[in-house]
């Protein structure tokens, strides 16, 4: 994963792509569950994608690893990235969400923490 979270640093979506059928996975995967081939190239992926499934979260997890209920309920996207065969799961930032929504993800390449560098998704021009 170090180079997924290096890459965000940098600004940039690195995914694994596997040798063997060209699955592209982000987030990365060592081995590709298709053919059993260690994904072990790598491609930088646009920072847009799709929304293919959403929920709306009424909790979340706190630092303390507990569950703390959230003022306002939040979207959370399933995103697919233009060119991925897999998705990532992250906060929408957006009023209201649908199946096949345009978004581009948000990166915050000074997080402090590695699961804050994908800050969030927002709606895409
Ligand atoms: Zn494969």
């Amino acid at each position: 994963m170090e180079r997924f979270f290096d890459g965000m640093r940098e600004g940039k979506l690195m995914a694994s792509r596997c040798p063997g059928c060209g699955r592209v996975f982000l987030p990365p995967r060592m081995v590709c569950e298709r053919c059993l081939t260690r994904a072990e190239d790598w491609v930088e992926l646009p920072l847009t994608g799709s929304v293919e499934t959403f929920t709306e979260a009424h909790v979340r997890l706190a630092p303390d690893g507990t569950l703390e209920d959230l003022e306002d309920p939040e979207l959370i996207a399933m995103v697919r990235h233009d060119g991925a065969d897999t998705c990532v799961a992250a906060r929408l930032d957006a009023p209201q969400a649908a199946v096949g929504m345009r978004v581009e993800a948000v990166l915050d390449p000074g997080a402090e923490n590695v699961l804050d560098l994908l800050s969030c998704y927002r709606a895409a021009e």
